[in-house]
């Protein structure tokens, strides 16, 4: 399906009760939360008095791992990483954790996000004689905090001096024989929440996760903050100062799509702020209907802000067929119409003849559109509205997701009402992009709405910049 992707998620533990909790499973638990995250790689890292076990692999998580690999995963500090790739597809050196051994010992990086900067850190980097192994901004992640160990007392202080040179998003966890450092990158640019199970500290990409392996919800990580989780307990620093929340620039994106519905973001459920987007969508873009229907999954929240908002009944009217995994073999070109029809089916029976409202939350190239259109048509729609629980997307992200190509976008070559004629759908209307914040009204954090409005939180990267890395 012709759907934006998140890259990555990460989870990670400092377990103080390896006797009472599994720490390969905790994390092994997580990652099956997160998953929406990132469905092509995923692998898990485990620290056994600096004795790493890490075993990754293409696949999902219960794919790559089982009970008899769990149980060969000993330790107590243990990160966590699930990643879908944008470029470069399958190659097997990019998944994480990403382990690299150096002369202070074993360092082990996950990370979520994209670091906008890492073409010019890297070409720098290799006229100084440096040799990468992958094609991973993590690796010069790592890069950069073992050098700057060479240098430092202690891992926390490397890092720290790694942050500054930075630019981009990056919730990021790292390893060490003794720690598990979390750091968040000082726009907040991509979630990050700290847990407890009982004295044990975790951390994951979203709350979902710790809800999932019944931890209990500290509080987020701050933007610019790095937790320091060691034998002698916690501490929290802020290496280049505490932001402002008004400065930050969380992804709007995360409430939209990418996040899982049950997540709490730094104070804002994803659940309220779909269904309010659905209400302002109803709101600004209102019509005469007799049926609202959302596509599956992450359209049906709005989908019911939007009816209830506009009193315009709520039902469903496609149906999503889950079967579909990662080694669905895609038709060729001539074949992608079938494609969708054995991913999504039209329930005929409640949108015949009806008036239909139909919600999404975005429109990259418009193709998938079209066909969905296509098939509430064929299945006997008089009407068919679209409306998007998102602005238009207009410019590339550059902050780890796969939104890329101006040129590709609908959005850009279209405006909505010749776009509404190319989709074959009687209207089309999108968030307002001067509204889109006010679906999050609960959340501490501004937000990064750069694919929409074109204003970025960092200096844009060259075209390098954004291909070389994936
Ligand atoms: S550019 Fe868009 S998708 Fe990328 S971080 Fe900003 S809001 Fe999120």
């Amino acid at each position: 399906m012709e759907k934006l992707h998140e890259e990555c998620g990460v989870f990670g533990i400092y377990n103080r009760d390896p006797a009472r909790v599994d720490t390969a499973k905790t994390v092994y638990y997580a990652l099956y939360a997160l998953q929406h995250r990132g469905q092509e790689a995923c692998g898990i890292a485990v620290n056994d008095n600096n004795l790493i076990t890490l075993i990754k692999d293409l696949g999902l998580v219960h794919e790559v791992f089982d009970e008899e690999t769990l149980r060969g995963m000993k330790g107590t500090i243990a990160i966590g990483h699930v990643r879908y790739s944008t470029t470069g597809g399958n190659n097997k050196r990019n998944i994480q954790p990403l382990g690299v051994d150096y002369i202070k010992g074993s360092l082990v990086i996950a990370h979520n996000g994209n670091i906008s900067n890492a073409a010019v850190l890297r070409a720098e980097l290799e006229k100084q004689g440096a040799v990468f192994q992958c094609t991973s901004d993590t690796e010069v992640i790592a890069f950069l905090i073992a050098r700057e160990r060479l240098r430092t007392p202690s891992v926390e202080e490397a890092v720290a001096r790694v942050l500054p040179q930075l630019e981009g998003s990056f919730s990021l966890l790292v390893m060490s024989p003794r720690k598990l450092i979390a750091v968040r990158d000082k726009k907040g640019m991509r979630p990050l929440c700290l847990g407890r199970i009982g004295e044990s500290q975790v951390f994951a990409s979203e709350s979902c996760a710790l809800d999932g392996v019944g931890a209990e919800f500290v509080r987020d990580v701050e933007p610019g903050e790095m937790i320091v989780a060691e034998p002698e307990g916690m501490r929290s620093l802020f290496p280049e100062g505490r932001r402002d929340p008004a400065s930050c620039a969380l992804c709007i994106f995360e409430h939209i799509y990418f996040a899982r519905p049950d997540s709490v973001l730094d104070g804002q459920s994803v659940y309220q702020a779909r269904l309010a987007a659905g209400r302002l969508l109803a709101r600004t873009h209102p019509v005469q209907a007799d049926l609202v229907i959302g596509v599956p999954d992450s359209g049906l929240i709005a989908a019911l802000g939007f009816a209830r908002e506009s009193g315009i009944p709520y039902g469903e009217g496609l149906i999503k067929n889950r079967y579909i995994g990662r080694t669905f073999i895609q038709p060729t070109q001539d074949g992608r119409e079938s494609a969708v029809r054995i991913k999504l089916a039209p329930l005929r029976r409640a949108v015949e003849g009806k008036r239909v409202v139909m919600i999404d939350d975005s429109i990259v190239r418009g193709t998938t559109m079209r066909k969905i259109v296509a098939l509430l048509r064929s299945a006997g729609a008089r009407e068919v509205h679209v409306r998007i629980s998102a602005p238009e997307f207009l410019w590339p992200c550059y902050y780890g997701t796969d939104i890329d190509e101006r040129s590709q976008l609908a959005s850009v070559k279209y405006a909505p009402q010749e776009l509404a004629k190319r989709l074959n759908a009687d209207s089309l209307g999108f968030l307002p992009l001067q509204q889109v914040e006010s679906i999050a009204r609960d959340s501490r954090l501004a937000f990064c709405t750069a694919c929409f409005s074109g204003e970025y939180p960092w200096p844009v990267p060259t075209l390098a910049d954004k291909t070389a890395f994936e």
